[in-house]
């Protein structure tokens, strides 16, 4: 890694992906931070360069794609391109109801829907490079398919989840248009979906899936062109999304993403957690 590698963060004027800015700077690479709001970005940026950090800005509402249309234009005009991107944009609003899924068609478009429109907008702007370029997806444990708190229904998909040769963009697709038409009709509870935060750990499932697509479809770049993706969960982090009540900082969230990006010799497609793979 160098000073010219550039990495950009959604999501990172505040929270885990503000952390994971600063420690990719302070790991000597130049930082793009990206917020919906300019000032509180302007903000973030400030803050970081105060620390005598690389650090630029951009808007970027990841459910928009005239904003992730011109933030890649920005990004190929200032920076010539990207080399390490991280999705870390996310809501939740399941903090007081756990499983309220009012708001499940936002969680959806901006956690699943969102991270797949900035991969495949990023990746044709993505460098070539020794190491190869880094897309880093930051999702959760809820996600899991056969997680221990958090199981899926039902048994059909789940069994597809599981085999790597059976994940479709279609599928994930149909999975997550299901879910959103059993929430209209409600007939949700009946249909085996995750028992914990429903909404935000299907678009986590949606996104670790997602996650291991992308690693097959991306595997056979030649040498020189390769791109590693993965995923991982910070863990159960003090930030808003949680009301504050996670059980680790937003700086010991961080480490983990930070830990997989900069590996020198990055796999693909895996599923991090406190600095080791985790099954899906
Ligand atoms: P925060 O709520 O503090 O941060 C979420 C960030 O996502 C904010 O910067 C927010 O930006 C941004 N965001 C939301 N919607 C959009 C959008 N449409 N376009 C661009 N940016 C958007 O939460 P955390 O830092 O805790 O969460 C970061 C990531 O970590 C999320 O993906 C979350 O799911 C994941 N995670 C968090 C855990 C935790 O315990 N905290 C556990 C497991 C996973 P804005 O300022 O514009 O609102």
């Amino acid at each position: 890694w160098s000073s010219d590698t550039v990495a950009a963060v959604t999501g990172s004027c505040r929270g885990i992906g503000f952390e994971i800015a600063r420690q990719l700077a302070v790991n000597g690479l130049r930082v793009v931070l990206t917020s919906r709001d300019p000032s509180r970005g302007v903000e973030a940026m400030s803050a970081l360069r105060m620390e005598g950090l690389d650090a630029d800005y951009c808007r970027l509402d990841i459910t928009d794609d005239a904003s992730v249309r011109s933030f890649a234009d920005w990004m190929l005009t200032k920076h010539g391109g990207i080399d390490v991107l991280v999705n870390n944009a996310g809501v939740n609003f399941n903090k007081g109801s756990e499983n309220s899924v009012e708001h499940a068609a936002e969680v959806i478009e901006t956690n699943y829907f969102g991270t797949k429109r900035m991969i495949q907008t990023m990746i044709p702007l993505m460098r070539p490079s020794t190491f190869g370029a880094r897309i880093l997806n930051v999702s959760s444990r809820l996600g899991r398919v056969d997680g221990r708190r958090n199981r899926l229904g039902d048994v059909a998909l789940k069994e597809q989840l599981l085999k790597e040769d059976c994940i479709s963009e279609n599928l994930i697709d149909q999975m997550v248009a299901d879910f959103l038409q059993q929430v209209n009709d409600g007939s949700w509870v009946s249909n085996g979906w995750p028992q914990v935060f429903t909404d935000y750990s299907l678009s986590k499932l949606a996104v670790n899936a997602y996650t291991r697509l992308m690693a097959r479809a991306l595997s056979n770049r030649p040498a020189g062109h390769r791109i590693h993706i993965n995923c991982y969960c910070p863990g159960w982090v003090r930030t808003s999304m949680t009301g504050w009540a996670g059980n680790i900082s937003a700086e010991e969230g961080a480490d983990t993403g930070v830990w997989a990006v900069l590996l020198s010799d990055s796999p693909d497609g895996n599923f991090f957690a406190e600095r080791r793979a985790l099954t899906y």
